[in-house]
């Protein structure tokens, strides 16, 4: 305590030095002493506005920022679920396969039967025995398509096909086939329907709407097989290339050309199915005489040589070269499967005791599956987006997850992404603006509680230090008469005062104190009574005019003494107002006595009584100091008084015009007051005509 008082008053002490330099310590300090205040005041406002302002505005600002981290992690832990669930779903595809092969060899059984049992997406397997022969491919059965049995047995197909055969109608067949289209149901029956119906208006010789139908076909269901494997857009190829091969051969054979070109180059064929070698067969047989004859014989070469199985054997050792024992990319134990992709197939190899078995899949198959995993993630997870990549394409740039698809599709993976990018960034900014609003009304409440509760505190200290002032006041004013009537009375009392004039001017004295007195005490009493709410006035029918006239009077004396001129003015049509006599009286007092307080030495006060639009006016005039106009609001106040040096020179108490204001609105009228600094003022009495509300309170 000792240490600190000393530290304290050694700053003052240095401060005191640093501002005294020429103005001298004495003023140096008072000077510091008036910077105490501001000081104070700068100290408390920091501590209950500005820290705590700064201390929300950090913890907003961070729980900004951990909104919009969180909203990011929720996104981030959304995205990694579900490239998760996809990742597992595309490795549950191979490891079936895979578990499915060695369980097969495992139970010494041949993995190269019934291939779409192991996967849908298995185009044909190969194994290398021990002695490093290339066993016969193998060929997996078409996949039939299943069909409606009934659809085809019963009416109208049946009947159709009665039509269609010869020495039936095929007019007619053409228009039941039209109607079984329209009952057909299932992509096989409806394109089955179409091409039948095409077949039978070409033997209708309806060549313009066969064209037109098989166009059709081919468009629409041109991948769809028939009961026996061949696909639809072949056969309507070579119906369409035959009418035309008719109608203009050029053109005819180009198209018949283009198709057997077709299924030589591009297709993948299943060996020792006749789905593609028969179309194209049938193509060359159409163009024997019309296609050039070198064209015709490499072709059907062509032909021959693809649907041998020497050809696959010769055409797979390339490929199976890179995959055979030696390369890099085999699996170390047996039954450990590598994955090597070569053009749209992707393939599969392992060991098994001596033999190399190899597996064909089709990537087509296998992205139709995996497009199927992304669309069920995708209607699951609404707002995120999945992209499959191949190692040529750039992930999105917004991909909040990525999952390699090794070592089964090497170098290809998946991408999630919001589905829509500004979604993310529309949330975080809703998030923001959400929190700014809550800080912004707590920086608001904060700054207006304290605000408010500052006011509070300033007002209630206003009125302490105006209560304390007031009692000092009272002291002050009861001193003064006090003093006088003892003075006056001890001269008396002792015969210090000779002549009569003397005498009569001391007994003056003591009447004109005591009245005095009797006013203060009478203010005094009269205010504790209105703030106890115990004031009771006895309001009378009574000419206002003898009520200011004698008010007046009584204070003539006392202001002619002062050498204050006091005028008065009463209309003489002043009427009869309800009103306490005494009460009124104590107004008026009170206001001729500020009027002569506040007035110049020397000075003029005017009282003027006259009628008003809904009543009676007083006025109540001087030529004094006037009133600021922060004070005019204020002066009514309880204990109120002016903090300006002029009137503070002037003794009072502050409780005058609270009486007065209170007895005129219990008299059911009001006090106005109008002035100008340096000027004067001018207090208005307005007086209703009718009875007070309570009268005889
Ligand atoms: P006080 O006892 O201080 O006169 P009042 O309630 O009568 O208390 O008046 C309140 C304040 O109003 C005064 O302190 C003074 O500043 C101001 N005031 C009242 N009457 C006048 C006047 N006639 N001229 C100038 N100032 C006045």
């Amino acid at each position: 305590m000792a240490d600190r008082t000393q530290r304290r008053s050694l700053l003052l002490r240095l401060a005191v030095r640093l501002l005294a330099r020429d103005r001298g310590e004495v003023r140096a300090l008072s000077d510091l002493m008036k910077l105490r205040g501001p000081l104070q005041f700068v100290g408390i406002f920091a501590f209950t506005i500005i820290a705590p302002g700064i201390i929300l505005a950090y913890f907003g600002w961070a729980s900004i920022r951990s909104e919009e981290l969180s909203v990011r992690a929720e996104a981030l832990t959304n995205a990694d679920a579900t490239a998760d669930v996809l990742a597992a779903q595309v490795e549950g595809l191979f490891t079936t396969f895979e578990g499915s092969v060695r369980g097969r060899l495992e139970r010494g059984q041949s993995p190269m039967e019934r291939l779409p049992e192991l996967s849908p997406a298995l185009l044909v397997a190969f194994r290398l025995d021990g002695a490093g022969n290339l066993a016969a491919p193998f060929a997996p059965p078409v996949t039939r398509p299943i069909m409606d049995q009934s659809f085809f047995l019963a009416s109208p197909w049946r009947d159709a096909e009665l039509a269609e055969q010869s020495g039936g109608d095929p007019a007619r067949a053409a228009g039941l086939y039209a109607e079984a289209a329209d009952q057909a149901r299932g992509i096989t029956a409806l394109g089955q329907a179409a091409f039948a119906r095409g077949r039978a208006l070409m033997k209708a010789g309806e060549t313009d709407e066969a064209k037109a139908v098989f166009a059709d076909v081919v468009a629409n269901f041109g991948s769809v097989r028939d009961v026996h494997g061949f696909r639809l857009g072949d056969l309507a190829r070579l119906k369409r290339g035959e009418i035309l091969l008719g109608e203009e051969p050029t053109i005819g054979s180009a198209a018949l050309q283009d198709l057997v070109n077709e299924i030589l180059s591009t297709r993948l064929w299943v060996i020792g199915d006749r789905a593609e070698w028969a179309p194209a067969n049938r193509a060359l047989e159409l163009l024997e005489d019309v296609a050039p004859k070198d064209w015709l014989a490499s072709t059907r070469g062509r032909l021959e040589e693809k649907s041998s199985q020497a050809f696959w054997a010769e055409q797979l050792v390339d490929d199976l070269s890179t995959l055979t024992p030696g390369g890099a990319s085999i699996g170390v134990s047996p039954g450990d499967f590598s994955y090597r992709r070569l053009g749209d197939t992707l393939w599969a190899s392992a060991w098994w005791g001596n033999d190399f078995y190899t597996f064909a899949l089709d990537i087509d198959a296998l992205m139709t599956r995996l497009d199927k995993f992304v669309e069920q993630a995708e209607s699951s997870e609404t707002t995120l987006r999945v992209t499959l990549l191949t190692a040529q394409d750039v992930p999105p740039a917004d991909a909040l997850s990525r999952r390699n698809l090794s070592p089964w599709l090497t170098g290809w993976s998946l991408a999630v992404a919001p589905r829509d990018a500004d979604a993310l960034a529309a949330l975080q900014d809703r998030k923001r603006t959400q929190r700014l609003a809550v800080i912004g009304l707590s920086v608001f409440m904060i700054t207006t509680g304290a605000f408010l509760a500052s006011w509070l505190v300033s007002r209630e200290l206003d009125v302490a230090r105006m209560k304390a002032d007031f009692a000092a006041n009272v002291s002050h004013e009861l001193r003064s008469p006090i003093t006088q009537i003892r003075l006056k009375g001890e001269s008396l009392m002792l015969g210090l005062v000779f002549d009569d004039e003397g005498r009569a001017q001391h007994y003056e004295a003591i009447v004109r104190e005591s009245e005095r007195l009797s006013r203060l005490v009478d203010n005094v009493l009269d205010f504790a009574a209105i703030e106890r709410g115990a004031k009771k006035y006895t309001f009378r029918p009574v000419d206002i005019g003898e009520t200011v006239q004698s008010a007046v009077d009584a204070a003539r004396y006392s202001m002619e003494a002062r050498d204050l001129t006091i005028d008065l003015e009463l209309s003489d049509d002043l009427p009869v107002v309800f009103h306490d006599p005494e009460a009124v009286s104590q107004v008026l007092h009170n206001l001729i006595s500020n009027a002569a307080k506040y007035g110049k030495e020397g000075g003029w006060i005017g009282v003027a009584g006259s009628m008003s639009t809904d009543g009676v006016e007083i006025h109540i005039s001087d030529r004094g100091i006037g009133i600021s106009e922060e004070d005019l609001p204020r002066i009514f106040e309880e204990y109120y008084r002016s903090s300006d040096p002029q009137a503070r020179r002037r003794k009072g108490t502050g409780i005058g015009l609270t009486i007065v204001r209170y007895i005129m609105e219990a008299h059911g009228g009001r006090v106005d007051v109008q002035s100008q600094v340096g000027q004067g003022t001018t207090f208005t009495l307005h007086f209703t005509l009718k009875p007070p509300e309570q009268p005889g309170l």
